[in-house]
């Protein structure tokens, strides 16, 4: 772990299974409270100097971001090795990380004068909050990291940072790695299970929590925030639907509809986990995506031409397995896959589902895999009204020639992000977030930065 910028090692260890062969590959530290008392000690400490000096914290994430850069091929077969996704994915992580690192260092923190006259000058400022305790999923460790790390540290607070217990292991070598030129105590990582995010979340020493994962955690965290009132942001699950309207070329959606939801092996949080297609398309929508299911490449990620890896871990694979299961016992077919895969390893085979609609589990519920249900529908309100009808609203999208009428019924959606024909398009300067139990604030952009400051007024009178 790295505490006070240092390497730390612990007494007690946990086992990291490689989810392409099922076996423990390698150990990771367990923190005791002590330790994470020290980490948000070191946090505290550090906080005193860091806050204090804009022009240096950029310069340190611009340091931090351009070495994260060089790094990549060190920490991409750790990130590999535990998550499954292949080499080149987790390349492409590494070096998305450093570029959101590199973004922020630059990004203005914005100051408003909102009077200026002979009685007073009033302005708005930001000031950090302190301590970030940061805790992050399986499925993307280092750029959801990342999302925290950069505007966190910008706006002047510290942080310890907790990985997913599937996943510590790329994150504690990026947190070395960033130590490298970070001040001591600024970013602190340690691993460890479950529990541990629970210590954090109820330790007196953080004022703000930056939690990215799943409904249910999210609101152990949200109930652990209220009696500190420490500050929030809560990035949670999403069951995203994509609609084709009536206009829509199959053929020439069906590779980016497919990208949409089978990302990262569909372990996205935002990744299409729904589709809605009009009656007369169906059965070309289902085929044209059964074609690109057929056509993809998985396998273990570090075999050079692998698409797609393993399902994350064995809960994970047993959920999505169970979903898929209990759609075709009730009547849904699989146009392509449905099973999961022979030998060791966490494989499942890239499944469309067809024949099944709202009310089936897979549909309403969020899979977070390799399984995608495709459901029609005869009457574009009602496809929106069963799109909206779901305590999710991370993200949705729209698909159609008429560019202008798919962008209006996308306005219709009620969710954090709106696309029109294309999904999971996402940059450091956009916002991302979700409405109801996919989430309270936002990350990215002006918006997320100002998520880890709190807002004071400087009113000085004349
Ligand atoms: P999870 O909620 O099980 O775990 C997330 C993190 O919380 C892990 O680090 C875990 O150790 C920690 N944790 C567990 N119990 C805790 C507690 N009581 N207090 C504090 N921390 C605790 O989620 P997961 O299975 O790792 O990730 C998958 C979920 O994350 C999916 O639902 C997915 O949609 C969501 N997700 C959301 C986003 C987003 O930005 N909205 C991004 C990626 C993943």
């Amino acid at each position: 772990m790295t505490i006070g910028g240092a390497r730390v090692a612990t007494q007690d260890t946990f086992g990291v299974v490689n989810p392409a062969t099922g076996e423990v590959h390698a150990q990771a530290p367990e923190c005791t409270r002590d330790q994470l008392d020290q980490a948000m000690s070191a946090a505290a400490e550090a906080y005193r100097t860091w806050k204090a000096d804009e022009a240096a914290r950029r310069k340190a994430l611009h340091a931090a971001g351009d070495l994260l850069m060089a790094r990549s091929a060190e920490l991409a077969p750790i990130l590999t090795a535990e998550q499954g996704k292949p080499l080149q994915d987790a390349t492409f992580e590494v070096i998305g990380a450093a570029i959101w690192l590199k973004h922020f260092a630059d990004l203005e923190m914005p100051r408003e004068v909102i009077q200026d006259d002979a009685s007073a000058l009033v302005e708005v400022v930001r000031r950090p909050m302190g301590v970030v305790a940061a805790i992050t999923p399986w499925n993307y460790p280092l750029i959801l990291a990342s999302w925290k790390i950069a505007p966190a540290l910008l706006a002047g607070n510290t942080m310890v940072l907790k990985p997913s217990p599937f996943t510590p292991l790329s994150t504690l070598a990026m947190g070395g790695v960033l130590n490298e030129v970070l001040p001591p105590g600024v970013l602190n990582v340690v691993s460890g299970g479950d529990a541990l995010g629970g210590w954090m979340t109820a330790h007196p020493v953080p004022r703000k929590i930056s939690f990215t994962g799943s409904v249910a955690t999210g609101k152990k965290v949200a109930a652990a925030a209220a009696p500190d009132l420490k500050r929030l942001t809560l990035e949670l699950g999403g069951n995203d639907p994509a609609i084709l309207l009536d206009d829509v070329d199959p053929e020439a959606v069906a590779a980016k509809l497919f990208a949409g939801a089978f990302q990262n092996n569909g372990q996205v949080c935002s990744a299409i986990k729904r589709v809605y297609v009009p009656e007369r398309l169906y059965d070309d929508v289902v085929e044209a995506l059964a074609v690109q299911a057929r056509a993809a490449k998985v396998g273990d990620g570090m075999t050079e031409g692998v698409q797609y890896g393993p399902i994350n871990n064995k809960p994970q694979f047993e959920r999505v397995s169970e979903l898929v299961a209990d759609a075709l016992a009730g009547g849904a077919r699989a146009a392509a896959g449905g099973k999961p895969m022979d030998g060791p390893g966490y494989f499942f085979e890239p499944t469309i589902l067809a024949g099944l609609s709202d009310g089936a589990r897979i549909v309403d519920e969020e899979q977070f895999g390799p399984a995608l249900p495709v459901v029609s529908y005869r009457d574009l309100d009602d496809a929106l009204e069963r799109a909206n009808g779901t305590h999710f609203g991370l993200s949705g999208s729209v698909w159609g020639t008429d560019a202008d009428r798919a962008a209006e019924v996308a306005g219709r959606l009620e969710c954090g992000t709106a696309w029109v024909n294309t999904h999971l398009a996402l940059s450091p300067a956009q916002p991302f977030g979700g409405f109801k139990w996919s989430g309270v604030g936002v990350e990215n952009g002006t918006w997320g930065l100002l998520g880890f400051t709190e807002i004071q007024v400087v009113h000085r009178a004349r």
